[in-house]
This record gives C-alpha cells, structure tokens and sequence, in this order.
C-alpha cells in the first residue's frame, strides 16, 4: 500500500494559526518534508512534535521529490511544510505534488494560512473575482508580457513581493497599468502588521520616503468595466461608421445585425448608421 501525501499549512507570522489537524497529522506521519529545517524545526518544538524531517527546497526539489515518492510507494506517510502558509502556493511544494499524482500517490491537502488570501480579505478591493500573480518574474520580457497581460485584467490582482523590490514593482504597475487603488499588507498575522489601503502613486511616494520593511503582499485593483467601455467607444470612434459596419460584416453578421451593433457602439440611433450607409 503507497503511503499518503499530506499538504499541511503552517502559520505566516502567528504560531497560534496552526490547526488541531496540521498538528496532529505531523505527529503522526513517518516524514515531514520541510523547505528550511532549521527555520520549521522551531515551529515543530514549539508543538512538541518529534517526527523526523528532511529538507526539500527548490534548489534540490526535483531529486528530493524522486526519492520521497518512492519512500511514499514504500507505504511511508509523509507531511510537507514550506517556510511559511500553504506547500505548492508560490513554493517547491508544487513539484512535489506534480511527481505524486503522475505516480498515483494520494495527496491531500490541509487547509490553513496562505498570505494571498489572508491578505485579499483585508484589501478593501472586490475579492468576487481575484487572480494570483504570486511573483512577477525577473527576467525583464517576461516580466513586461505578464504586465502587459494585466493591464486588461478585471479580476483584483494579488501579487508577492519582497520589501527591497516592493518600490520598484509599484512603480512598474503604476506605469503599465495607470494610477489604480493598490492595498499593500505586510507583516501579516504578526505584531506589526500593516494594511495600507491607497492608490500607486501615493504608495510610491510614501515608500520612497520609507523604506519598505517586512514580507509583503500587493493587492491591485483590476481594470474597471467603464474604461474598458471608454476604449473601446475611442476605437471605434478612430473608424468610419462604413469601416465600423465592415467589421461585423466580416465576422459574419447581416447589415441589420451589424447596423444595430454600430448604433450601440457608437451610442447614436440606428436611422443615424441607415442614412450613412445607404444615403
Ligand atoms: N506558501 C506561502 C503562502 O501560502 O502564502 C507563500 C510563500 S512565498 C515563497 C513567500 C511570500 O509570501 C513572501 O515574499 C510574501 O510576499 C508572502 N508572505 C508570506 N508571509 C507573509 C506575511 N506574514 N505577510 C505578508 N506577506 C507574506
């Protein structure tokens, strides 16, 4: 019989977030996976739990996952944690869990801190829709495609950053995506947790005097409906009302239907397109 996988999410700054379950489950299982065994071996004194633990980072995680997934196929039950909130969110635990299920390993996941959503709840910005960024990469095309990318998003964008680069990816947003209502959390869960609701513009000036301490999460507002309505009338407005009818003609649609779409786009009467085409 494999053994289990278990997924388990420890604090992001509060000990006391730990649940009943994540505690007794690495008590209970043969290994816990730890990004950092010096840094979750305190977390695991501090819950008196005596399981032995192995390193798994992202700098050996694709070896490290290898040899865990046959230790699972030997019916061992292993735990993963990484530094912080939940394993596979922005973290090696990804891999880990990607080598599993191509072995047919269970997994299962216990749910607990993440500092996405912890922070997303908090933000003052819509949490119906959402899309999670984590990192913006930091190879520089790959970086502009992804804000190019974002410049058309409705959804609130999360993202993850480290204090000595929080400014500069302010200001990266703030020129590709316009001045938009940001939320900056930092130091979730802990003493000096702070959630500062503004605008980009306001961000940048107050860190360039202050210098960023702290992990931090970035929350942005997405790009409302209005503007992109606003664009879109100043696109069509760049085109005649023949090469505005064209449009829709080629993709298919009768001169009724294209006439009654050209009169909605341009909030004028269909009589107005009628007498254009036709007169
Ligand atoms: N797996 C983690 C999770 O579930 O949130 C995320 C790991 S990622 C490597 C680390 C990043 O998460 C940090 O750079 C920061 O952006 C964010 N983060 C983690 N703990 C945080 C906290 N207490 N307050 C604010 N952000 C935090």
């Amino acid at each position: 019989m494999n053994g289990i996988l278990y997924l388990c999410a420890t604090p992001i700054g509060n000990l006391e977030d730990i649940t009943f379950r994540v505690v007794r489950t690495l008590k209970e299982v043969d290994l816990i996976a730890a990004e950092d065994t010096r840094h979750s071996i305190k977390l695991l004194n501090h819950f008196e739990i005596k399981t032995p633990m192995t390193s798994y980072h992202e700098f050996n995680k694709i070896e490290k996952a290898q040899y865990l997934v046959e230790q699972l196929k030997k019916g061992l039950n292993i735990a993963c944690i990484t530094d912080a909130g939940t394993p596979g969110i922005s973290d090696p635990g990804e891999e880990l869990v990607r080598q599993c299920i191509e072995a047919d390993i269970q997994v299962t996941s216990l749910p607990g801190p993440a500092a996405c959503i912890t922070a997303l709840t908090m933000s003052g910005l819509g949490t119906r829709r959402f899309c999670f960024e984590a990192f913006l990469p930091s190879d520089k095309k790959e970086k502009q495609h992804i804000l190019e990318e974002l410049k058309r998003e409705t959804r609130t964008i999360v993202l993850y950053e480290a204090p000595h680069r929080l400014l500069k990816t302010l200001t990266e947003l703030k020129e590709t995506l316009g001045n938009r209502r940001v939320t900056v959390a930092r130091e979730l869960t802990k003493k000096h947790e702070t959630v500062f609701a503004t605008t980009l513009q306001e961000a940048i000036s107050y860190y360039t005097e202050q210098e960023p301490k702290g992990e931090c999460v970035v929350v942005v507002e997405g790009k409302s409906f209005e503007e992109i309505r606003e664009e879109e009338i100043q696109s069509w407005e760049a085109l005649t009302i023949e090469e505005h009818m064209q449009v829709y003609v080629e993709k298919g649609m009768s001169e009724k239907e294209a006439m009654k779409l050209v009169a909605k786009d341009r909030g004028i009467s269909k009589r107005d397109v009628y007498k254009v085409v036709h007169c």
